[in-house]
């Protein structure tokens, strides 16, 4: 019996699926040349909706209302269970075996606040349908068998398994996966702002789960959440794409929908039986305080040597706004957070950024419409308990002046044209495009209203227009939604020295009164489970049960877009401008790039602060407020970035571009270019508390990315002595780039100290000005045929004609052995192991690049996650940096994963590499060349990978060595470079640790530094 089902539904696979979906409404929506069709699966009360559209990159998306009441985790831990097996798929990893069978551009599965989804894309068909198959199945009829309960939620067991008198342990995927993720002081801070802003609904708890309480949660309420919550009348599916929907409906007939009557058992009471898009669950609006509340939260950090516990506090004031779902609100409160907070010249921003009282604005200022209710958040970071009252003085002083004196019409109007432009903009170089569309609709789907509403902006954006022009408009709106708001809560986040101690001690606590109350027999059934755990996850599924693509179905190598050679534009200097013809729905792209000259360490440290600065700099006489507003108001954003890398054939050299990009709806495409150009040539290094105040944001930045990122940081950290380009990526963003920011910004206090660093900026900048450049523009046609007005307007100011990048800027004489271990905030570690390979061209890159999959695939995915209980852990070749990284991902364990790493070595060298686990690796390899862009995105790469040497036919040379790829090259390559991983003297370490972490390390080998 498949649960919930009801046999006495119908069972009629035979009749097509159609006749059981009724069309609801149908619309198409022009600015995103998509027709969204809303049909409704009579029986098991199921909306669709489908996005029909040209692309070949289909999407699907099964969400489900999920609202827990605690915060066990408990919808995040059914997320990841629900994955494990399913009634026709029982195999115990259906999720990461489909990942390794399949040509997908994205598989996923989230837990939001109010809704968990699994989405998937591809571009190939047979695949979408098996994906949508294996899908539908692990969603509607899981396993939920209690061991995968315990592998993927948490579980207790003893610390050394051959002593049954040792301590005990918490172990479990999301547990550490939490540990790692409220590491953050800025998941924290997002964790208290909103249990106090909702203090009864179920916004006011933590829906991934607070570690302290994840241990709470058991396998029967588990069980509960699902019957209670998985059922076809309390989901959305929405797809996106070509493939005809009849042929979508009938899948999802099927093998799902034609299971399910309309109520599951055990909730009939809560349907309502009225109408058909009725909901099964919904929130309640959250009550209304009648003043504002002001609360003081602590996070665990650690005194610096210097400043203790100085400007470690975070300020942030929220306010609880309306319906989210319905669009005239949305987009009020939409206008009026980037009225106030868009940009540097915005006027809360502004404030915000300038003021004494703290460092940086915090990453959460904004708007979160996702929510049954909307939050606004403004706030600061690195202040002081102290400025409580005088920040909120200072925010509520900014919103009463616009109260009482408005805002110029051209700045709302800019404000209108961002909204606009970033409606139009086709985007898709994170998640696929269809994918962020129907995540953009996926919340009114939730709540029962048609997603059309929110994806079809247009006539609410006119209505808006109109609006704006009543000078009380924006006035009103600050009074109603903020000032006279009194559902507002200030929370201060208060560095506390001895907290991540007293969790530590509250948790062993914990363990040791459980240990002391464990009869002899209930030790031993600990032990039994860990042991049949084990067996579990040692047992080898039967991975034919699966479907799959294979080999036969990779298409064959998709060149890159060409450049419309008759829109381009050259001189008798060297090319001037690549034109990109590519169908950007109205926006155009440019891109100025300019050979790096040869630059001194110091210089390369620079290099980053100088590319994120430039565009933040005020320009010949205007000031960068002025720039600010003048960039908002005609394009979609200015940025400018470095990219290094080796020629083909060697580790020794590398050269970098310096890039300067925009964007811009077509009618403002000379004035992005004007913009462009004046502040490349004449952006301004005078404005030195501008400087300061940009450098502490980027400070910020990269301090809290690093409990995100602690892999990457660890990885670079290892590779740094491997190869030129792995050394000069170190230098500009490694983690001890953080150290040395925050050393020189604090000089700053010292203004002569300034000022020599910006002349430093300045005499940089100077040296990017004298390498001659080249411009791409990405749009479409009708634009591209003016292109020679942008390269006189570029060229009045800059020099055009860069012939090519120099590769070989950078030297690396002897690669450098690292042993380096950092200590951050954090109940969890990084660990990383590099050895030295081979660059991009060499033969070995493409079988190396393959055994990066194999290994994780096959040992480090078992061994560092689901026995070791580290969120991640794989192996990669990185070309780039000629280098084989091995890593883990939030780590509970550190010598033991250093020891995986070399044991997987020798797994891959003693075990048989079957034909079946060789192809999957392989397809992994050529999913991840196939990555679909958006059309702009395609534009870019073409451009850059041309100027770097990375051509059509190195592009189908890789591609055809990893499809050819064998087994016994694979071996030997293991060899000939991989078996340093098991030997200290010929490896590189890069180790980011937490607080246990630290205290587990070999001292002897590893000297510790401190974040
Ligand atoms: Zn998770």
């Amino acid at each position: 019996m498949r649960k919930n089902a009801n046999q006495a539904a119908v069972d009629d696979a035979a009749s097509p699926a159609t006749a059981h979906f009724r069309l609801i409404s149908t619309e198409n929506i022009e600015s995103l040349n998509v027709n969204l069709q809303t049909w409704y699966h009579e029986a098991s009360r199921c909306v669709h909706y489908h996005l029909a559209s040209e692309s070949d990159e289909n999407v699907c998306l099964i969400g489900l209302r999920t609202v827990p009441t605690d915060s066990t985790g408990v919808a995040h831990i059914l997320e990841h269970t629900t994955l494990c097996g399913s009634q026709r798929y029982p195999v115990r990893d259906p999720f990461f075996m489909m990942t390794r069978r399949s040509l997908n551009t994205f598989m996923n599965a989230f837990t939001s606040a109010d809704w968990t989804a699994y989405p998937f894309a591809s571009e190939n068909r047979k695949d979408f349908f098996n994906l949508l198959d294996v899908y539908l199945d692990a969603v509607f009829f899981p396993t939920l068998n209690e061991l995968d309960f315990a592998q993927e939620g948490h579980r207790i067991e003893v610390a050394e398994p051959s002593n049954p008198e040792s301590p005990l342990v918490y172990k479990g995927v999301v547990y550490n996966e939490m540990k790692g993720a409220m590491s953050s002081s800025m998941s924290q801070l997002w964790a208290a702002v909103t249990r106090h802003l909702f203090p009864s609904s179920t916004y006011h708890h933590n829906s991934g789960g607070d570690p302290a309480e994840i241990t709470e949660l058991s396998y029967e309420q588990l069980k509960q959440f699902y019957t209670t919550h998985y059922h076809p009348s309390n989901a959305v599916i929405m797809t996106f794409g070509n493939l005809p929907v009849e042929e979508i409906q009938q899948s999802l007939h099927d093998n799902a929908l034609r299971h399910f009557a309309a109520v599951p058992d055990g909730v009939a009471a809560t349907v309502s039986a009225s109408d058909g898009l009725s909901r099964l669950i919904s929130i309640p609006a959250e009550k209304r305080y009648a003043a504002p509340l002001t609360a003081i939260e602590h996070y665990p950090c650690e005194a610096d040597e210097e400043n203790g516990l100085k400007n470690k506090t975070h300020i942030v004031m929220g306010w609880l706004l309306g319906d989210g779902s319905d669009l005239e609100q949305n987009l009020e409160a939409h206008l009026l957070a980037n009225v106030l907070l868009e940009h540097s010249a915005s006027p809360l921003m502004q404030a915000i950024e300038t003021t004494d009282l703290g460092n940086s604005p915090s990453g959460l200022c904004g708007l979160e419409d996702s929510f049954r209710e909307m939050v606004f958040v403004c706030g600061l970071e690195g202040s002081e308990r102290s400025h409580i009252e005088a920040f909120e003085q200072l925010v509520l002083g900014v919103l009463q002046d616009i109260a009482e004196n408005g805002i110029d019409q051209d700045k709302l109007q800019s404000v209108l044209h961002q909204l606009e432009l970033s409606q139009r903009e086709i985007s898709g170089d994170g998640y696929p495009y269809g994918l962020q569309l129907i995540l953009a609709g996926l919340s009114p789907a939730l709540a029962g209203i048609n997603p059309g509403s929110h994806l079809d902006i247009d006539e609410a954006l006119e209505s808006l227009r109109q609006k704006i022009t009543d000078p009380d408009y924006i006035c009103g709106l600050v009074r109603r939604l903020l000032l006279e708001n009194m559902h507002r809560v200030t929370v201060a986040l208060v560095p506390d020295e001895q907290m991540a101690a007293r969790q530590a001690a509250i948790e062993a606590g914990k363990l040791a009164e459980i240990n002391s109350r464990l009869s002899a027999e209930q030790r031993q059934q600990l032990i039994e489970r860990a042991e049949a755990l084990t067996a579990r996850q040692a047992s080898v599924d039967k991975p034919d049960i699966l479907p799959k693509v294979g080999l036969a179905d990779v298409p064959p190598n998709k060149p890159m877009v060409k450049p419309a050679e008759a829109l381009g534009k050259s001189s008798d200097k060297g090319q001037l401008l690549t034109a990109y013809d590519q169908g950007t729905n109205g926006l155009v792209y440019l891109q100025y790039v300019s050979s790096i000259p040869q630059l001194g360490d110091e210089e390369l440290r620079l290099l980053p602060l100088l590319s994120a600065i430039i565009p933040e700099l005020g320009v010949g006489k205007a000031s960068y407020l002025q720039m600010q507003e003048a960039q908002s108001a005609s394009t979609g954003g200015i940025g400018a970035f470095t990219q290094y890398r080796g020629p083909l054939d060697s580790s020794a050299f590398c050269g970098g571009a310096f890039v300067l990009g925009g964007k811009a709806l077509e009618r403002n495409g000379d004035k992005l270019a004007d913009l462009m150009t004046r502040t490349m040539a004449e952006c301004r290094f005078d404005e030195l508390d501008r400087i300061h105040e940009l450098c502490s944001q980027i400070l910020t930045r990269r301090v809290e990315r690093v409990t995100g990122s602690g892999h990457s940081l660890a990885m670079s950290l290892a590779a740094s002595g491997l190869s030129a380009s792995a050394a000069v990526s170190y230098k500009m963003g490694g983690i001890e780039s953080i150290p040395w920011l925050r050393e020189t910004i604090a000089g700053f206090s010292d203004r002569a100290k300034l000022e020599v660093f910006a002349g430093k900026l300045e005499q940089l900048h100077q040296k990017l000005l004298a390498e001659p450049g080249q411009l791409a523009a990405i749009g479409e046609s009708a634009f591209l045929q003016r292109s020679q007005s942008i390269v006189d307007r570029f060229g009045a100011d800059l020099q055009l004609g860069m012939t090519g990048l120099d590769l070989r800027t950078v030297s690396l004489e002897q690669p450098i052995q690292v042993q380096q271990a950092w200590q951050i905030n954090s109940q969890v570690n990084f660990a990383a192991i590099a050895v030295p390979t081979v660059p991009a061209d060499h033969p070995d890159n493409a079988p190396l690049t393959v055994i990066g999959n194999l290994m994780r695939n096959g040992f480090l995915h078992r061994a560092v996650r689901e026995q070791g209980g580290a969120y991640g852990g794989g192996a990669a070749q990185d070309a780039s940096s000629c280098a084989f990284k091995f890593y883990s991902y939030r780590d509970p364990r550190l010598n033991e994963t250093l020891q995986d790493f070399a044991r997987s070595v020798d797994w891959l060298l003693e075990t048989r590499i079957e034909d079946a686990a060789l192809e999957e690796a392989i397809l992994g390899v050529i999913g991840g060349l196939d990555k679909p862009r958006s059309p702009a995105g395609e534009g870019k790469t073409a451009f850059i990978n041309a100027l770097f040497g990375r051509d059509d036919d190195y592009h189908a040379r890789f591609r055809s060595s990893v499809l050819k790829t064998g087994s016994a090259e694979l071996k030997q390559v293991a060899e000939r470079y991989l078996t340093a991983a098991a030997d200290a003297a010929r490896h590189s370490v890069g180790l980011v640790v937490g607080e246990r972490g630290a205290s587990q390390l070999d001292t002897k080998r590893f000297k510790l530094r401190k974040l």
